[in-house]
């Protein structure tokens, strides 16, 4: 093409215009005028009266001016002017302007003709329309450097908008801060909503980032929910957070699309050139670890870099896609431990757990991946794919005719994310064999820090679909009772770490009480997790809580095992003794006595195999009076039980304890380890003597308690 204009041009210049005009072949295309030597036009051709919009009048005796657009400086028009005027040819594109003001481009070559005495007498200008041309390569330049749905830079321009901000903060000695934002609670009206109001909430977010920063600064889209600011002339580090505080503000204002309202906030990480670093790709990292710190700290939060917790940030990022891709390579599974009634010595329900199958690290448990999960909307993907496995357990469960309720754990922010109604929905739809009644939530106290209405109301919601809920690790969290009354859970469970040390720990023993009693006074049923030991159960039960669900049970297992280990199960028959009684509380002492004495037993037994690690004194080996059960015997006990015949018929047999366990001390003292061994089988056999003879005791205690005989009288 540019050599066929070349050529034109001179045959034009050969015979002065007229000629190149009746060229059909130029005339087609090109845009031709001719003007005096300070621009003003002497002659245009259709194509440029057209492509102008100026009428030839309009047009002829006006300066070339009349064309121009804005889109070029005037610097660029002195070097064409300096070109030509100096009889040289100018080529290049132009951005013209029509006489509606509409824009288009040209590739124009301007070429001086001289006169006879070789002086410049008029300028020729040759032009082509690229305005098409031009779009097309705006458009492909747009695509390489802009989000094509929000139209902010992309990742490429904001790396060259890096070297900039770099630049410019070098030259004015002044710092700039990078800063992640990635939306708090995308991902729920993406799903909830579909991708179409998604992508226009992230363009609302790109308009009201836009409107906040100024023009030099840059606001970018890394893809999904992502966005960066560069932000140039920071002062110091208050500066920024103040800046930043508008961003949090300006984002967490409602959405309102189609009449819905949308709450979103941001999570934000900021980190500062050239304090944290210098480099733009480590920056953006160090932005990333601190917005993921703030993401991790709740919703609507800003954090700056701090190089302390990188390492632990990296951890945890590495946990997220690690469960990311367990969830996706079906990595996961759900095992579940049995909830039992004590009293009617009958299995009633599961709890689903989580465990992750990991190819290299073997089966972990959920305490070493959830914690760094549980503020991350991957926890919601985990809740649905949790009830999900759960239900398809249930529907083969009943066709076993086993109609075991099976509770599920709901993390606080799934509960909250607005979506959890629908999901539940959605998976009773898929296992219609499945009674709603079957499956149970379970839910943390936290829940009820969002807003306690709307979380009541879900509660309800959920409950008209038929199925249960559970309040976990209760007594753990916050103002308990309060929130209870908002929270109408049929079931509350007790915190596994007040049950566990029940036996040993005269708060824990209250506050379990405590928590029994309110149950009864609120009306739900009370499970005890964490129950270790048939003592453990057996003073649960005495204290009016029938369920429980604990080691002491049976461990969480694959779901394959629990058919079997259910038929296999056999309650404590201690439970079943006294599941019928109502215990009189100055009687617990006596329960701890016999707990005192297995732990005393078990620890002399240990000793055998590490005499270094005995965890009993010599004097409480030694002698009957020292040992707990001994306080307990001859202070409380005697006090209380000491005219009963079933009391007195225990001393004997405790001096007797006491004896072998002085004989096992002094053998393995010796190091003579076969000798002590031999003593520990004697020592189980008297064990279970005196287990016998305190429950008969118990029973006595019990019975005339019941009678209303008061033993201290
Ligand atoms: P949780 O819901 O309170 O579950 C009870 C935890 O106590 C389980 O730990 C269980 O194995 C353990 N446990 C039960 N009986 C005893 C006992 O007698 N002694 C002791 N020392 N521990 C006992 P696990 O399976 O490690 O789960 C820990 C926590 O992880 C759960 O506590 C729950 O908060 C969370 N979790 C487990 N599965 C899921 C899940 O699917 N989704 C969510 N969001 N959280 C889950
Ligand atoms: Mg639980
Ligand atoms: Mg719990």
């Amino acid at each position: 093409m540019k050599g066929l204009e070349f050529t034109m041009v001179d045959d034009l210049l050969k015979t002065k215009i007229n000629s190149v005009l009746v060229e059909e072949t130029l005339d087609h295309f090109a845009i031709v005028s001719m003007s005096d030597r300070v621009g003003n036009i002497l002659y245009v051709n259709q194509n440029f009266i057209d492509i102008s919009g100026y009428t030839p009048s309009e047009l002829i005796g006006s300066n070339h001016r009349i064309v121009r657009s804005d889109f070029h400086p005037e610097s660029f028009y002195q070097t064409i002017w300096d070109t030509i005027s100096h009889g040289n040819t100018w080529m290049g594109d132009i951005c013209n302007q029509h006489k509606n003001g509409q824009r288009y481009w040209v590739h124009a070559v301007i070429k001086p003709i001289f006169d006879d005495q070789g002086e410049i007498e008029h300028y020729l200008s040759i032009r082509i329309n690229i305005t098409k041309l031009k779009q097309a390569e705006e458009k492909i330049y747009k695509l390489a450097f802009y989000d094509p749905l929000t139209q902010l830079a992309n990742r490429t321009l904001l790396a060259d908008r890096f070297k900039l901000a770099i630049s410019r903060a070098q030259r004015q000695k002044k710092l700039f801060a990078v800063c992640m934002i990635d939306l708090d609670g995308f991902k729920p009206v993406n799903d909830k909503y579909g991708h179409a109001m998604g992508d226009r909430v992230l363009v609302e977010v790109a308009k009201r980032l836009k409107e906040i920063i100024r023009g030099y600064d840059t606001v970018a889209r890394l893809g999904g929910d992502e966005f960066v600011l560069l932000i140039n002339d920071i002062a110091d580090e208050a500066a920024l957070k103040s800046i930043i505080g508008r961003v949090l503000i300006k984002l967490s204002t409602v959405y309102v699309m189609d009449e819905k309202y949308l709450h979103l906030s941001a999570s934000i990480g900021s980190a500062l050139y050239p304090i944290d670093n210098v480099d733009a790709d480590i920056l953006l990292r160090h932005a990333d670890h601190a917005m993921y710190q703030a993401k991790q700290m709740g919703r609507n939060q800003h954090k700056m870099f701090d190089v302390s917790s990188e390492i632990q940030m990296n951890l945890a990022r590495q946990t997220i896609q690690g469960v990311k891709k367990a969830l996706d390579h079906n990595e996961l599974v759900l095992y579940y431990q049995p909830k039992v009634n004590m009293r009617l010595g009958k299995v009633v329900g599961m709890e689903a757990l989580l465990r992750w199958n990991h190819p290299l690290r073997g089966l972990l448990s959920p305490m070493e991946f959830l914690p760094q999960i549980e503020k991350n909307e991957l926890i919601i993907d985990i809740g649905v794919w949790v009830m999900d496995q759960a239900l398809q357990q249930l529907s083969q469960w009943v066709s076993f005719d086993k109609a075991w309720v099976v509770s599920v754990n709901i993390a606080a922010l799934h509960f909250q994310s607005g979506l959890f109604l629908t999901h539940l929905q959605e998976a009773l739809h898929r296992y219609p064999n499945v009674s709603p009644q079957l499956l149970e939530i379970e839910i943390v106290e936290s829940v009820a820090l969002g807003d306690i209405h709307q979380v009541n109301q879900l509660i309800r919601d959920c409950q008209a679909l038929g199925v249960s809920f559970s309040l976990d690790d209760f007594g753990t969290g916050y103002s308990s009772l309060s929130y209870l009354k908002y929270l109408p859970v049929e079931t509350i469970k007790i915190d596994q770490s007040f049950v566990r040390d029940l036996l040993d720990d005269k708060d824990d023993l209250a506050l379990t009480e405590a928590v029994i009693d309110m149950g009864r006074v609120f009306d739900r049923k009370i499970i005890a997790e964490g129950v270790e030991s048939a003592e453990h159960g057996t003073l649960l039960l005495r204290l009016g809580c029938d369920l429980a669900q604990g080691y002491g049970i049976s461990r969480p297992i694959p779901a394959s095992q629990i058919i079997p280990w259910e038929a296999g199960y056999t309650p404590s028959p201690a439970w079943k003794m006294w599941s019928d009684t109502k215990w009189n509380l100055d009687d617990f002492p006596l329960l701890l006595a016999q707990h005192d004495h297995i732990k005393w037993v078990k620890h002399v037994i240990a000793s055998v195999e590490n005499p270094a690690r005995l965890e009993l004194s010599q004097a409480e080996v030694i002698d009957a009076h020292q040992c707990r059960f001994g306080h307990w015997y001859y202070g409380y006990g005697v006090q209380r039980y000491g005219h009963l015949v079933e009391f007195s018929n225990l001393e004997t047999i405790h001096n007797r304890v006491h004896e072998i366990g002085t004989r096992i001390l002094h053998h393995t003292k010796q190091g003579d380890k076969v000798k002590a061994q031999a003593l520990c089988g004697e020592l189980l056999m008297v064990k279970t003597e005196i287990l016998t003879r305190l429950e008969a005791l118990q029973k006595v205690a019990n019975s005339l308690s019941q009678k209303g005989v008061d033993l201290q009288g």
